[in-house]
């Protein structure tokens, strides 16, 4: 019986949190934002692609003063 357990509690362990995603790094192309990020938890990296682009924001009111 013990040596089936083991991988289940592994998988269950790596399930058991919401993974907090750092960004180790990040760059822009066509399609948006690449971020290359990894969980402080586990460890565990993933890509993520912001679909819009960061956008640079623009006024909303003409210059006061
Ligand atoms: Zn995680």
């Amino acid at each position: 019986m013990t040596g089936s357990a083991a991988p289940r509690i592994a998988v269950e362990r790596a399930a058991a949190h919401e993974h907090g995603w750092l960004v180790e790094s990040a760059h822009r192309t066509s399609e948006g934002v690449v971020q290359y990020v990894r969980c402080a938890g586990c460890g565990v990296r993933r890509v993520d692609v912001a679909a819009v682009p960061i956008v640079v924001p623009a006024a909303a009111s003409r210059e006061l003063g």
